[in-house]
């Protein structure tokens, strides 16, 4: 038997990936143990140059603490992200859906024990697509994890059946490019799909991960608004409210089709992914990012400072300078900060039912953050006495 800990960087899919490597590892009879383990698994993010760097510490940092390290994800597949690491680093370049079987084969099996894994206690992030057919100009990720394919819908809905079983009270549907799912035997799309896995008997809770706003319709949009466990929440990346860079980025709208879409989900949280210094974002530009997104009622914004990748279309370009980068991203952050706490103090006075995740903090039905006393992995009606920077404080 061996000792193993998985750490992940990166987005949603990372985390499910990660969580497939500890379970596959699990199943074999190897204890996860966070520290002093035989083998390390770092699952890694090449989204970013800083996605890189840090995947390639937390590589180097594991080699010196581990026996055995495997470098897996995304970044294991971007030629020479991970060359030079001590020999015991072994990068895993395959498809997701090969690298936790091929990691837990090479670690070798102790007994097949049969135990149902259950690693997370809360909330259960459920893949039901990977890869993208879409072709952003900044993006490298159609090529570490090649072109879109879909689950079949039944073992999407098996497998949620099966961590309810377990004990998850919420799942979310997580996907590179999560319009893109389509079970072409069965004719499901992901509006039919959200309403069939939103009835799972047990479920409490459901969430996709993120969606592109080309894939809001109204099919979607009737699905999201009608099933009960879905929660008024939804995330889709805008990257740039200017129409000239979105153009350069080789995204599929422009800013007034992006808020015509969104128009639907009026009273939602809306949160988003912004690029901030994409090649030949000038000033105004910018400011018709900041406008977008208040236009567009967005409460949280990831902010991704631009960072050319290798492979894609705009790999040799980088025009704006890191000091303008970093003032423009504090400036849409502290945007964003200010979009949060206005809805959040909407909450103040109010009920709601939030999802228990950590000691001392959950989220609600539209995915605010809340700091609430209770039990661990427990749903807990509360009402909202103040806010903070963190989050609304239960009364
Ligand atoms: S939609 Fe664009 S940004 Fe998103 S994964 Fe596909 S290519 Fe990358």
């Amino acid at each position: 038997m061996a000792t193993f800990s998985v750490a992940f960087l990166g987005c949603k899919v990372s985390h499910t990936d990660a969580h497939g490597m500890r379970e596959a590892l699990a199943r074999d009879g190897h204890t996860e143990r966070p520290d002093g383990a035989d083998v390390a698994v770092v699952n890694s993010c090449c989204v970013t140059r800083e996605a890189v760097r840090k995947s390639r510490a937390a590589a180097a940092r594991a080699a010196r603490s581990h026996g055995r390290v495997y470098v897996t994800g995304c970044g294991a597949s971007l030629p020479g992200a991970f060359a030079g690491l001590p020999e015991n680093v072994t990068v895993v370049r395959r498809r997701s859906e090969e690298a936790a079987a091929f990691v837990a084969g090479d670690v070798g099996p102790i007994a097949c024990v049969g135990t149902d894994v259950r690693l997370e206690r809360t909330r259960a992030f459920v893949k039901i697509q990977d890869g993208c057919s879409f072709s952003c100009s900044f993006c490298v990720i159609p090529l570490v994890r090649g072109a879109t394919r879909s689950r079949r819908a039944g073992a999407v809905l098996a497998e949620i059946r099966r961590r309810v079983a377990q004990g998850h009270r919420e799942v979310v549907l997580t996907g590179v490019n999560l319009g893109l799912f389509r079970d072409r035997e069965s004719g499901c799309t992901l509006a039919r799909l959200v309403r069939e896995a939103g009835a799972v008997d047990g479920l409490d809770r459901l969430r996709l991960s993120s969606i592109e706003v080309n894939h809001v319709d109204e099919e979607l949009v009737g699905a999201l608004r009608e099933t009960p466990t879905v929660g008024p929440h939804l995330h889709v990346p805008l990257q740039s409210g200017d129409d000239r860079v979105l153009r350069a980025m080789g995204r599929r709208y422009d800013v007034s089709a992006y808020l015509r879409r969104l128009e639907p989900l009026a009273g939602f949280n809306l949160t988003t992914d912004a690029i901030v210094g994409f090649p030949g974002e000038d000033e105004s530009a910018f400011r018709r990012t900041l406008a977008a997104v208040e236009q567009a009622g967005i409460t949280k914004v990831h902010v991704f400072p631009y960072s050319p990748r290798p492979g894609t279309v705009t790999a040799a370009e980088d025009s704006v300078p890191p000091a303008v980068k970093r003032e423009r991203s504090a400036r849409l952050r502290a945007a964003s900060d200010a979009a949060c706490r206005r809805r959040w103090r909407e909450k103040v006075g109010r009920e709601d039912v939030v999802l228990v995740d950590r000691p001392g903090r959950g989220y609600g039905a539209d995915y605010s953050p809340w700091l609430v006393d209770g039990p661990v992995g427990e749903l807990v009606r509360v009402r909202g006495a103040e806010v903070t920077q963190e989050g609304i404080r239960a009364a």
